[in-house]
């Protein structure tokens, strides 16, 4: 099974963040602009938090507070669990099952590489599931 860094080759290294003193307003309309369901809490250069749609339904929309007057800072998770970039897609599907989250920034020697989904990893499985099936059916068939 491939490894989380082989996602990032395709994917990139891109990782949306905002600052934490920034509001929840400015983070929600970040994620809802390029359609992602979390972004990363910067304080300078260090990551502080994450914070996700989840977050937003249970600690803004469900407690009726003003997503323009809340800091992300005071409702982001923290501390953040990160995937190595060595770690398998399996190893980063039991770490997401574990801290029952779907995302998990990729970080190496304290730099971050870059940000996978649970929809990143699911895709990644099932490319590679339809590869083993076709070179399975290949040598079956005698065709390989
Ligand atoms: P998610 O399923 O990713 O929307 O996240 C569910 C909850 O876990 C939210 O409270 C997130 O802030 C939190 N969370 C998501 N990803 C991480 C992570 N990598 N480390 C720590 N908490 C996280």
């Amino acid at each position: 099974m491939s490894k989380v860094s082989e996602i990032l080759d395709n994917k990139g290294a891109m990782v949306l963040s905002v600052d934490i003193n920034e509001s929840v307003l400015d983070a929600i309309n970040l994620m809802a602009q390029v359609n992602i369901g979390a972004v990363l809490v910067q304080e300078g250069d260090t990551i502080a938090g994450i914070f996700t749609e989840r977050d937003y339904l249970q600690k803004i929309a469900l407690k009726d507070l003003s997503s323009k007057e809340t800091r992300v800072g005071d409702v982001m998770t923290t501390p953040v669990v990160s995937a190595d970039p060595t770690d398998s897609i399996q190893q980063c599907m039991e770490t997401m099952t574990t801290c029952r989250c779907r995302h998990l920034p990729v970080v190496h020697d304290g730099n971050l590489l870059g940000i996978v989904s649970i929809g990143d990893l699911v895709k990644r499985m099932l490319d590679e599931k339809e590869a083993e099936v076709e070179h399975l059916s290949q040598y079956i068939t005698g065709t390989y």
